[in-house]
């Protein structure tokens, strides 16, 4: 094994950087070239099929046969004269990451002749007998059938395999036989449309041109990169996607020297190669740059409509995996990969805007837009805090656990940062007087609302410890892990906000009938009241201090440290009530939901407990017993040529290696038994829950002692690759 660290850390110091292949151009020459796009659509369509098409899109209604037919020709020469040679539908089924099954375009006519085909209905819907994705007790066996059915508010696109050819993808919803859903992106297309009608309704009291509210998504994403062999040599890393082992490097992140310092150009071309394959896919990235572990980089596009966002990222991720073969890397999207550095997130920047071109989270110097601005902000600030605890379920995970609750960016109890002057311009709004407003007075200016600054100085001046923070045009969620698919999150997000504006309108409607107040008078009422009930929510101060969690306690706010707990907010009463309200999931597809992450939990953690048991066993422990038998004859000839005091020292160290041992031996055996009876439990729930309590509770007890072993053992012998090696060797 150790051979293997040494032969590891060889390969790791002599790697040469590959050549990238750059596209000749600006990056505006090659953008989007593998998607077809509306443009290539659009001259590749009859015009009165690419109307159809772009109808359909917009109204959200089905293709026409004839269309789709029309449709599949035109992509299929698209993608064969691109390289493509295969199709599939691409989904998110889940499990969290995507689904394929390639089909060639290749095949055998009834006449026995080769040929290349692509039937309209296979490009709007495909049966897949995927009867092993998780389904969370929807389907059953006998009834496996699935669908996959074209999105086509998502473009298609071409992805190429190492060889160079390529296989057309088509983004595609993914349902069950009888209707229910069965992934991550139809209840996100759902709440967007619910949204969309509930936001468009509140902005029509400001101007009645607005049509369209779309919600919008950047999302950051955070990683490590580890050299491929340093990778491979660590059986935690390539089963848990974590180092569940390691003692800390003598340097780590405290010099604070790596965070947007110069990039290794290593990594650099990595991040270039990664980027121009994101780009030619239509991903507009656009930011690179060091994170603050380590070995911790971060890359981010320009926000996009949300489903493409959600899309784009999972597809980004993908497409980092792949490229990372090329440079000899592995990429690692888990939330804690080592312990005493920073994890990693995926900040889900979030905002609404009109077809009009106005950002509703965009404040501005003109008093009437600035009542509309605190209008939607006070809104969101209460979607937030009546419905924290769904919230906080969609980023409840296995990996996610070591960050929210653990002393790590960002707390479990959800809380949102405003900045001072958005604060101050909710005290105003909560404390003053309603006045009354006479003709001809300006009443924004009695009211107070035009002294919202354009531009908001805290926009620079950012609070890191906020899972939810106003930073100045935007929300930016922050405890969504790295490895997530947004498109959870960002669904509930926008639909327990369509449900608060719904509810808004509704309030503000009756009082209009029954108060003859100016309009701006009774929105202002409503905010008032509005904040008095939810600024329980709002903390400016450090998230991660003690304190915070005592006040957050006192006011009454939930803090799940645990997966299993926070989970039980998918099937509370109030989340069904919700989401059936607003059509976005229903009761069943919550209920599913809520088994299949219980169950990936458990599979997660007890794959981590197994591996902890067999790496402490038989790569620690056997390795200390050698080491220890060494010294023994070390110490006994010292005492053979009476040299007792110097051997004293070795047989302490015998000692310490046995007293260590022990425990190991000891807890690895308990830990099993705790496995052991959590798996004879049958209820899922419970199953979950000794799993996060009981058998979790030996993680740390054993990686304590293994890494003591680490500083004892000899260095030559030791047989998992050193955090500083997988840190700093790039
Ligand atoms: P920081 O790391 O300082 O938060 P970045 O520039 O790395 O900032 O990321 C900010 C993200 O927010 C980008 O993806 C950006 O496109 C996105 N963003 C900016 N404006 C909006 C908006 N109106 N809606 C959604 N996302 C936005
Ligand atoms: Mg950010």
């Amino acid at each position: 094994m150790s051979e293997l660290r040494w032969k590891a850390l060889d390969a790791a110091q002599n790697r040469i950087i590959p050549t990238i292949n750059i596209p000749e151009g600006k990056v505006t020459d090659f953008y989007g070239i593998h998607t077809f796009t509306d443009e290539a659509m659009k001259t590749l369509l009859s015009p009165d099929a690419y109307k159809k098409v772009s109808f359909a899109i917009k109204s959200g209604e089905n293709i026409e046969g004839n269309v789709a037919d029309e449709v599949a020709s035109a992509m299929k020469s698209w993608a064969i004269s691109k390289g493509a040679t295969h199709y599939t539908h691409w989904f998110q089924p889940l499990t969290g990451g995507t689904a394929e099954k390639h089909d060639a375009f290749f095949d055998i006519s009834f006449d026995g002749q080769a040929i290349e085909k692509f039937k309209g209905s296979a490009l709007v819907q495909q049966e897949s007998d995927a009867s092993s994705l998780p389904n969370g007790g929807i389907r059953e066996t006998f009834e496996a059938r699935g669908y996959t059915a074209w999105d086509p508010n998502s473009p298609a696109f071409i992805l190429y395999n190492t060889a160079g050819t390529g296989t057309l993808c088509i983004p595609s919803i993914y349902l069950s036989y009888t209707g229910d859903l069965l992934d991550a992106k139809t209840p996100l297309l759902n709440s967007s449309t619910v949204l969309d009608k509930a936001a468009t309704s509140v902005a029509n009291i400001f101007d009645r041109n607005v049509e369209k509210v779309t919600a919008t998504c950047g999302i950051e994403q955070e990683y490590f990169l580890v050299d491929k062999a340093l990778f491979y040599s660590r059986p935690d890393l390539l089963m848990c996607g974590r180092t569940v082992f390691g003692h800390s490097p003598a340097k780590g992140q405290q010099l604070e020297d790596h965070y947007f310092g110069s990039i290794p150009p290593r990594i650099n071309a990595f991040m270039v190669d990664f980027e121009i394959e994101a780009l030619k896919i239509g991903i507009p990235v656009r930011t690179r740059h060091n994170e603050v572990a380590p070995g911790q980089f971060e890359v981010a596009p320009t926000f996009e409509e949300i489903n493409l966002a959600c899309d784009h990222n999972i597809l980004l991720m993908d497409i980092m995996k792949k490229t990372a073969i090329k440079h000899n890397f592995e990429v690692l999207f888990h939330e804690k990969p080592f312990a005493g550095i920073n994890g990693s997130g995926k900040h889900n920047n979030w905002s609404i805007s009109t077809d009009t071109g106005v950002n509703l989270l965009g404040p501005s110097s003109k008093p009437k837009e600035s009542l509309r601005f605190v209008t939607f902000l006070i809104n969101i600030i209460k979607a937030v805090h009546d419905h924290a605890d769904i919230l906080r379920a969609t980023v409840a995970t296995a990996g996610n656990e070591h960050r929210l609750g653990a002393n790590e960016a960002p707390p479990a109890i959800i809380s949102i940062f405003l900045g001072t002057q958005m604060t101050k311009v909710l005290e105003d709004i909560e404390n003053k007087e309603i006045v009354e407003i006479e003709k001809g007075e300006n009443a924004y200016i009695k009211l107070g609302l035009n002294r919202i600054p354009s531009i908001l100085l805290d926009n620079t001046d950012r609070n890191r410890t906020s899972p939810f923070a106003f930073t100045g045009n935007k929300f930016e969620f922050r405890a969504v892990g790295s490895t997530a698919n947004s498109a959870t999150p960002m669904m509930v997000l926008n639909t327990i906000v369509a449900n608060q504006l719904e509810n808004f309108r509704k309030e503000y409607d009756f009082e209009r009938e029954n108060d003859p107040s100016k309009k701006e008078g009774i929105i202002l009422k409503i905010l008032k009241r509005y904040i008095k009930e939810s600024k329980a929510i709002l903390f400016e101060g450090n998230g991660y201090s003690q304190e915070w969690e005592e006040e957050a306690a006192k006011r009454g706010l939930s803090n799940f440290k645990l997966a299993p707990d926070a989970l039980k907010a998918y099937i509370s009463d109030s989340t069904v009530e919700i989401f059936e309200k607003m059509k976005v999931l229903t009761k069943k597809e919550l209920q599913a939901r809520y088994d299949i992450r219980l169950e990936n939990y458990i599979k997660k953690i007890q794959i981590e407990s197994r591996m902890i048991g067999d790496l402490a066993q038989n790569h620690v422990v056997s390795t200390a017993v050698k080491y220890q038998t060494r010294l023994v004859q070390t110490s006994k000839s010292l005492l053979e040529m009476e040299l007792k005091d110097e051997a004293e020292p070795i047989i302490q160290i015998i000692k310490d290696i046995s007293r260590h041992v022990k425990i190991i031996s000891l807890k690895v055996g308990e830990m099993t038994d705790a496995r052991r009876k959590a798996n004879n439990i049958e209820s899922v729930e419970e199953r979950a829950r000794l799993y996060s309590t009981e058998v979790k509770s030996f993680f740390d007890i054993i990686r304590k002692e293994v890494d003591k072993l680490e500083l004892i053992i000899d260095d030559e012998d030791w047989p998992l690759t050193k955090y500083r090696e997988l840190l700093f060797i790039r």
